[in-house]
């Protein structure tokens, strides 16, 4: 009876120093501010992984709308769309990103021979006409063409933004993240764990866009890289 009593202490014991832990563990991230991506409403809860996802998904991606009317405060809207996506692909998001190899190439985002309508690097805003830099790759894609995973990943955010239109971010690892804009629909939930090849959604022309492409990113601890040197080289 007693060495009964005392096992049934041991177990309390146990989960009260584990539910500790992990309390512990969570202010500490969230003291860092690095738990939650800023814009999501519920915050990802170690406890409630599940549930959190899945109200996180409840935001549903809308359409963009292109209206410009003041470049100056349009391009700082820019630049806080970039701290934005900076803060989404480095943040300690969850344990399993954590646990991803670091891809050492991808796979092209859509099938058949790239056409970079846009290249990487310092260009004129085609919108909202000023010299900005281009974080990414433009890419020839018809409506509706299958947009797939560079790399196996987690799903770290999926919504609309300004000028990404509707967006995917994936973390592929500590270091490296992709981020695929202006889709037509989603079909990934944040939270998921995607295979490298595996459809996302489908292209579009949504947010800031002059008409159906593929806006292609990579960023590095943060910072935008040029995505084809990631990618197997081409012919052309
Ligand atoms: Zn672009």
């Amino acid at each position: 009876m007693h060495r009964r009593r005392n096992g049934c202490l041991t177990v309390v014991l146990v989960l009260i120093l584990a539910m500790g832990s992990l309390m512990w563990y969570q202010s500490q991230a969230a003291a860092r501010g690095d738990v939650t991506p800023p814009t999501i409403n519920t915050p990802f809860s170690i406890l409630h992984p599940i549930a959190s996802i899945r109200a996180r998904d409840a935001e549903r991606a809308t359409w963009g709308v292109i209206s410009v009317q003041d470049s100056a405060a349009m391009e700082h809207e820019l630049i806080l769309e970039d701290a934005f996506f900076r803060r989404a692909t480095t943040q300690a998001w969850e344990w399993r990103v954590l646990l991803l190899p670091t891809p050492q190439q991808f796979v092209p985002p859509l099938i058949g021979a790239l056409v970079v309508t846009s290249p990487f690097g310092m260009r004129e805003h085609p919108i909202i006409g000023q010299e900005l830099e281009h974080h990414g790759v433009d890419l020839v894609a018809e409506l509706g063409t299958p947009v797939m995973a560079a790399a196996r990943g987690v799903v770290v955010w999926r919504g609309n933004k300004l000028g990404y239109g509707n967006c995917v971010v994936i973390r592929h690892g500590t270091h490296l993240s992709t981020i695929y804009g202006h889709l037509m629909r989603i079909d990934v939930h944040t939270g998921q764990l995607l295979a490298r090849g595996q459809v996302l959604g489908v292209s579009g022309s949504t947010g800031f866009s002059t008409g159906p492409h593929l806006h292609f990113e990579v960023r590095s601890d943060g910072t935008p890289i040029d995505p084809l040197v990631l990618l197997p080289r081409s012919s052309n």
